[in-house]
C-alpha cells in the first residue's frame, strides 16, 4: 500500500508510547531495504535511551540511525541520492521539522516520520499535529491500557516532573485508555505530598529507628 505512492511524500506513525510506532517505522524501514533503496534513518540527539545509534522499539527491534541535533542538521546529512527518509521520536524536533520533510518530499523522498501525537497531559505534541496535515498518509497506532486492556491512545505519567519533555519508559510512563487516562492526579497527589512534607516540623521521633 505504502510503495504504491509515485514520487516523494510524507507517512506519519503517531499515537502512544509503547503502541508500536517504532516497530511499524522500523518495519517500514526495512521493507524499503529489502527493495534494495537507499535508506537513512534519523532521531533526535536528546533521545539516548537505548542507543545513540539505532533507533529501538520496547520490543527490542533495533535499526541503525544517525543521532541528529536539529531538523537543519537532519537535511544536511541526507545524502542526494537517499530515495526513504525514516524518523523517530519526532515530537522532539521542533516546528522546523515540518518544513523539512517537506522539501525532502518535494525532492522526490519517501519520508516516513514516527512521534507522539500528545504528551503525557494529553496536549498536542508540537510538530506533530502539523506534520498529521502535510502529510499525505496517517496511521494512528494504539497500545494496551495498562489499568483494562482496552485499546489506548494516551501516554500515562506515572513519576516525574511536571514538564512536557522528560525521557523514559516503563518506569515513568504506562499506556492508558480514555477511562483510566488521570492526566493531573498524580501530578496533584504528588504535590501535596511534598507540601505535607515541606511543614512537617522535625520532631525527636523522626531520628528513631523505622519499626
Ligand atoms: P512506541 O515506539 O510507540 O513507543 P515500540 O514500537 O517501541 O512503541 O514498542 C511496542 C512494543 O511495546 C509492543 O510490541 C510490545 O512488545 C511492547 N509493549 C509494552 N507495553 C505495551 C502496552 N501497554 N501496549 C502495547 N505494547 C506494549
Ligand atoms: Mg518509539
Amino acid at each position: 500500500m505504502y510503495n504504491s505512492i509515485q514520487g516523494g511524500h510524507i507517512e506519519v506513525i503517531c499515537g502512544p508510547m509503547f503502541s508500536g510506532k517504532s516497530e511499524e517505522l522500523i518495519r517500514r524501514l526495512r521493507r524499503a531495504i529489502i527493495a534494495r533503496q537507499r535508506v537513512q534513518v534519523f532521531k533526535p540527539g536528546i533521545d539516548s535511551r537505548y542507543a545513540d545509534d539505532e533507533v529501538v522499539s520496547h520490543s527490542d527491534n533495533r535499526l541503525s540511525a544517525t543521532s541528529v541535533a536539529s531538523p537543519s542538521q537532519l537535511i544536511e546529512q541526507t545524502h542526494y541520492r537517499t530515495e526513504v527518509v525514516g524518523i523517530d521520536e519526532a515530537q522532539f524536533f521542533g516546528p522546523e521539522l515540518v518544513g523539512v520533510c517537506e522539501r525532502l518530499a518535494n525532492r522526490g523522498v519517501r519520508v516516513i516520520v514516527a512521534g507522539l501525537d500528545l504528551d503525557w497531559r494529553g496536549e498536542p505534541f508540537h510538530p506533530m499535529p502539523e506534520l498529521l496535515a502535510v502529510a499525505e498518509m496517517v496511521t494512528k497506532s494504539q497500545a494496551v491500557c495498562m489499568v483494562c486492556g482496552h485499546p489506548a491512545a494516551f501516554s500515562q505519567k506515572l513519576s516525574g516532573e511536571a514538564v512536557q519533555v522528560e525521557l523514559g519508559s516503563s518506569e515513568r510512563y504506562e499506556a492508558r485508555c480514555r477511562r483510566h487516562f488521570e492526566p493531573e492526579e498524580r501530578r496533584q497527589l504528588e504535590l501535596l505530598r511534598a507540601r505535607e512534607e515541606a511543614r512537617r516540623v522535625p520532631t525527636r521521633d523522626d531520628d528513631s529507628p523505622v519499626a
